[in-house]
């Protein structure tokens, strides 16, 4: 059995970001700045979207983008229940009611149909989630916001790198479409907390970047802006959502380290889906049939409860006996009771949702994870499964 204990995620941070934060700190310019700006840009240019406005957690973003699109109370958005509690929590503190249309076990992804059965005259806004890096379907999507004149906003959390139909996740897709990603210590970057908001949608980028500071004009260059002098304008009131320029200065480093942690990935989730590739008690993530780059933010099987005769949770626990840590994306979240009592759904009206709730599992997977930490995870699986 392995010594050290092995995480399920550890973010890895250049000696080039710690000077670059450190020169900020020296030189007394904090918050906002220059380097939030430049990381914008160099994560603009990266993704292919024309406007990248930097926040401070894809939280934040997700509430930014759902308030500029003018979503609150009466208005319905449908998201999946198979996504972290912030996607919901951003709808519901805009007063607006979240709705959720089952996926599919063999994606982990929205499905459009179950969308379209969810639409009502409420309906505003659309939030898919590129469950774990693989891209949803976007064309099916797109078709059903299009019909129905509806926004959407693509949660890319876990999906910065993944790429759909040859363009990248976060690239322009038009007007009232906006994706949000996350920059927490678990996801592909990091900034320590942070989310970038990316869009082709010039008024609601405006909108956004005074949303984001109070809803202060002041520094923003566009419609809002007071003219010539110091004072500036309020239009509309906002959050206190901005980026730091010690975060935005670990960002940029990050990104120049994008590919490359990106590669390590893929390469791990390829060793574990050789390695685990027909032992019993384990059900292997599958690839959607579109095509796609998946960024691979998790490595998520399931536990095949039936055929192991113990639970998820148990395995969970048999793995840290063995020192390697694991971690639950996610419980649905209709069987939450906060989400129950809002939405009404309960267990048996999401049923695929439910199924990989009780069966999926993220294994260790990160850049700096070695071969033999891989091996390590393989093995111990294979005694917990006996197999
Ligand atoms: C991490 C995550 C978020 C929230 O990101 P923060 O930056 O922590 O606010 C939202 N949605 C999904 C799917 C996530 O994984």
């Amino acid at each position: 059995m392995r010594k050290e204990f092995l995480p399920f995620a550890r973010p890895s941070v250049s000696e080039e970001a710690i000077l670059d934060v450190a020169d900020s700190i020296r030189g007394g310019w904090l918050a906002m700045g220059a380097k939030t700006i430049r990381f914008e840009e160099t994560f603009a240019r990266y993704v292919g979207a024309k406007y990248a406005l930097a926040v401070n957690s894809a939280t934040a973003g997700l509430h930014c983008a759902l308030m500029a699109l003018g979503i609150g109370p009466g208005d319905e958005v449908i998201t999946t229940p198979m996504t972290f509690a912030a996607t919901v929590n951003a709808i519901l503190f805009t007063g607006a009611k979240p709705v959720f249309a089952d996926i599919d076990r063999r994606t982990l992804n929205i499905v459009p149909e179950n969308i379209e059965r969810a639409v009502t005259k409420a309906s505003k806004c659309l939030i898919p989630v590129h469950f774990a890096g693989m891209p949803c379907d976007m064309d099916g999507i797109e078709a059903i916001a299009d019909k129905y004149g509806l926004a959407v906003v693509e949660d890319a959390a876990h999906a910065l790198g993944a790429s759909y139909k040859g363009r990248r996740i976060g690239a322009d897709r038009g007007a009232r479409r906006l994706s949000v990603f996350s920059f927490h210590p678990t996801k592909n970057i990091t900034t320590g907390e942070g989310g970038m908001i990316c869009t082709a949608d010039e008024e609601l980028a405006e909108k956004i970047m005074v949303l984001r500071q109070n809803g202060m004009s002041k520094g923003a260059w566009n419609r809002y802006a007071a003219k010539g002098s110091a004072n500036y304008d309020i239009f509309f009131p906002g959050l206190k959502y901005t980026m730091m320029d010690i975060q935005a200065a670990i960002g940029s480093s990050q990104m120049k380290e994008l590919d490359s942690f990106n590669r390590r990935r893929a390469e791990l989730a390829a060793f574990y889906l050789r390695e685990l590739d027909g032992a019993a008690g384990i059900i292997l993530p599958r690839r959607a049939p579109w095509e796609h780059e998946h960024s691979w933010h998790i490595f998520t099987p399931f536990i095949d409860t039936e055929r192991l005769g113990f639970s998820r949770d148990e395995f969970m626990a048999r793995m840290k006996e063995r020192n390697i840590g694991t971690a639950l994306h996610y419980q649905a979240l209709h069987l939450f009771t906060c989400y129950h009592k809002i939405t009404g759904k309960g267990r048996g009206d999401l049923p695929e949702a439910e199924y990989v709730s009780d069966r999926i599992v993220s294994l260790p997977l990160f850049p700096a994870m070695s071969d033999e930490d891989a091996r390590d995870v393989v093995a111990a699986i294979k005694e917990v499964c006996q197999c």
